[in-house]
């Protein structure tokens, strides 16, 4: 069987370009979307992360800072940061790097964006307005993006059972959703599958869409596979490997090899889903300033 893989750089670039067609737009109306990163700690991936992001974003057009926290900060001031944000008409989206540190409560820090700002579509107000269907909310990225990859791809959805292997709050559960919608690039059955699931071979079998967001390196193998399904890897999981500088390689939940002979399509990871949550976050940041003056 041929295997088409959903190339996530690919789409993203388009997506980047409309973007940045948008930006040039805009800014004839004198506005210059700017997205604001606050990151507290010196995490290296959380460096590398928002290192990414601010290349694009200055790629389609958008300005970008980094604003970087100690590790000590605490809840008061952290928050102060963001109202001082919230209030700043020159910014209009505010992303919160994750992790924030175990002493700070996360859902009260989250929660603190104003939702008009808040690009990541974490906040409350928004997650509400996702399940409502409401378009006036930002969609979180990731589960966004994959939509556009299904969209982009050309992935038949409508009718299809599309399995969700994780039901976190970040990708599965908005996901699961979203899959769900009723509309023409969705309107999925949906199994929503978790730790707790048992057998989860029979039931990811049975997948037309099968969605890894688990946190699980290389844990969907061929035996979750149905022959012909549409594979999605949501995962990025760090194992050791001592060949590495660093001393650790990055994975996804899908065992690529394994599952990439029977697949009908799959996202390569890296190259799929990560660069299509970037897409998205550029583009929620551009509809953020779009929404200032329509
Ligand atoms: P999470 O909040 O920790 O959720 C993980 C989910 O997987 C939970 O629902 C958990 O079940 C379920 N799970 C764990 N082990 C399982 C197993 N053996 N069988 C079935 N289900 C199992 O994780 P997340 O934030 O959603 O992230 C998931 C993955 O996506 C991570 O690898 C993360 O790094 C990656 N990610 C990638 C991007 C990107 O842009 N590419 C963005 C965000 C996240 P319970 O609920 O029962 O505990």
């Amino acid at each position: 069987m041929s295997t088409r893989i959903l190339d996530g750089e690919a789409f993203a670039s388009q997506i980047h370009r409309e973007t940045a067609s948008r930006v040039v737009a805009l800014s004839k109306r004198g506005i210059t979307p700017r997205l604001v990163f606050i990151r507290v700690g010196e995490d290296p991936a959380s460096r590398a992360y928002v290192s990414r992001k601010e290349t694009r974003a200055k790629e389609v057009g958008l300005t970008s800072e980094t604003i970087v926290l100690p590790e000590t900060i605490t809840l008061a001031q952290l928050l102060a940061q963001i109202d001082a944000l919230n209030a700043d008409p020159k910014v209009h989206g505010i992303l919160i790097q994750s992790p924030l540190p175990s002493a700070l409560p996360n859902e009260q820090v989250y929660a603190r964006v104003s939702p008009a700002k808040d690009v990541d579509g974490f906040h409350p107000v928004n997650f509400g307005k996702l399940l409502l269907g409401d378009p006036t909310g930002f969609l979180p990225c990731t589960p966004a993006g994959i939509m556009e990859i299904l969209r982009l791809g050309k992935i038949p959805t409508r009718g299809k059972h599309a399995v969700v292997v994780g039901r976190g709050q970040i990708v599965g559960r908005p996901l699961a959703v979203l899959l769900a919608r009723k509309s023409t690039h969705a309107d999925c059955t949906v199994t929503l599958a978790h730790s707790s699931t048992p057998n989860l071979p029979s039931i990811t079998r049975q997948a037309d869409i099968l969605i890894g967001a688990l946190g699980r390196p290389l844990f969907l193998t061929q035996e979750h596979v149905q022959p012909g399904a549409t594979v999605i890897d949501v995962g990025v999981n760090r194992i050791p490997d001592t060949s590495s500088p660093r001393g650790y390689r990055l994975v996804g939940d899908v065992d690529f090899a394994s599952v990439q002979p029977v697949a009908g399509a799959i996202t390569p990871n890296p190259g799929g889903v990560g660069p299509m949550t970037i897409a998205l976050l550029l583009s929620n940041t551009l509809r953020a300033a779009e929404d200032t003056v329509s």
